[in-house]
């Protein structure tokens, strides 16, 4: 690093550590006013707040979401455009056990730092307010909404059990199967009823049959949501849920069709009649490896002991991967706790703890780091580019021939 870096990024971690009371105290405010996906009214308003007392300009409500929001701060022109993500939804009935409340408060205090600390930074700096990661994929709305289409970079970064900066992340999409049967008395004359719940029962059997010739990384979580009213009524409608995941979203098109074709056949075998409905696509993770490298960087200097991801599994599915479809893009994470997993009582604790806390401080500081290395550097930001538009050509070219064959 050159003397101009160093100082470049001692300004900013001094530029967080003077903020750090006021970022602690948004992040606890959002901790404990938690708002589920599209409800985070509260959490947008107070995210918005301090970029626009600093002079970002703020747009709400893109892509329709009235949760979202876009914070610009124009910088010197000449520079790339960095997105920085905030999510800040909770879980139903749990709170922040995803410690969202870290995310949005540590892409804000990134952001306000890169301003105060270097006023004429060549680079433009935006925060987007990404509602509903939990449930309903507010990424994938504002990608298809052209809301990253003039972004370099995207990046932000997610508390865990353990610090990483390249954690995949499957494709992955929500199917519901609505069951029609016909009601009958149970016992007086069973011969008229067709039980909508024998075809939720078959369909479950058969697409457990159908996962020993799946791939490892496939994953099939089923529930059934209605399965009857009542013991002495043949079933007339009933309703299963699943949640597909495959390596990338080619692989889940194909677990798609086998495990509808599952629930078609079953649902035919005992003459109820079914219904398919299926929720948005999340993609695979598409990490950046040579952004990922510079944040990886800066979180060493920062002291934290960064791990490699797990070779197999031991991983979920977020709507970062869209994001990562159309832009380069990052989402590392940053350990806040030695024993709590995400979506746990526990790990809503972690997320308003000192250890919590620190994580936040961290993680701003490495996103403004990073921003501010590839606006400093033209190179590095060519790099990044190069990597992402070299990765495209070859999926373009490996959809075209899946396409060709039929898939
Ligand atoms: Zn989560
Ligand atoms: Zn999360």
């Amino acid at each position: 690093m050159n003397d101009i870096s160093v100082k470049g990024k001692n300004a900013i971690m001094q530029a967080i550590d003077e903020r750090d009371t006021e970022l602690q105290e948004l992040s606890l405010k959002i901790h404990s006013n938690p708002e589920t996906s599209f409800q985070e009214y509260k959490a947008m308003n107070w995210l918005v707040e301090p970029l626009e007392k600093s002079g970002f300009s703020i747009e709400r409500g893109l892509a329709n979401l009235e949760t979202s929001f876009r914070a610009t701060w124009e910088g010197q022109k000449g520079g790339p455009t960095i997105a920085i993500l905030a999510e800040y939804d909770a879980l139903a009935g749990l709170g922040h056990g995803c410690g969202h409340n870290i995310i949005g408060t540590a892409a804000v205090g990134a952001a306000l730092a890169l301003k105060d600390a270097h006023p004429n930074l060549k680079g433009k700096i935006i925060v987007i307010g990404t509602p509903a990661e939990e449930e309903g994929g507010g990424k994938i709305l504002m990608v298809e909404h052209g809301i990253f289409d003039d972004v370099d970079v995207a990046m932000m970064c997610h508390p865990h059990g353990k610090t990483m900066v390249l954690r995949g992340g499957l494709a992955c999409v929500d199917v519901t199967f609505k069951f029609y049967g016909k009601a009958a008395h149970a016992s007086a004359s069973p011969e008229k009823g067709i039980s909508a719940l024998d075809a939720v029962i078959h369909t479950f059997v058969a697409v457990n049959s159908l996962r020993q010739f799946f791939k490892d990384d496939v994953r099939i979580h089923g529930i059934i949501t209605k399965g009857g009213e009542a013991t002495n009524v043949v079933p007339a409608y009933c309703e299963a849920e699943f949640l597909l995941r495959a390596e990338n979203v080619e692989s889940l098109h194909v677990v798609r069709e086998k495990v509808c074709a599952a629930a078609r056949y079953s649902t035919e075998a005992v003459g109820a009649r079914l219904e398919i409905s299926e929720g948005l696509i999340y993609a695979e993770r598409n990490n950046n490896k040579a952004l990922a490298s510079i944040f990886k960087k800066n979180l060493e200097e920062l002291g934290e002991l960064v791990s490699d991801p797990p070779e197999k599994g031991g991983i979920g599915s977020s709507d970062i991967g869209n994001v990562g479809q159309v832009t380069a893009t990052i989402h590392p994470y940053i350990k806040i706790t030695n024993t709590a997993a995400t979506h746990t009582p526990e790990f809503v604790e972690a997320a308003a703890s000192e250890y919590g806390m620190s994580g936040l401080n961290k993680a701003a500081k490495a996103l403004a780091m990073t921003a501010y290395d590839i606006c400093l550097n033209p190179a590095k930001l060519q790099e990044i580019r190069n990597e992402f538009d070299e990765w495209k050509k070859n999926k373009d070219a490996k959809l075209s021939k899946i396409i060709r064959k039929g898939i």
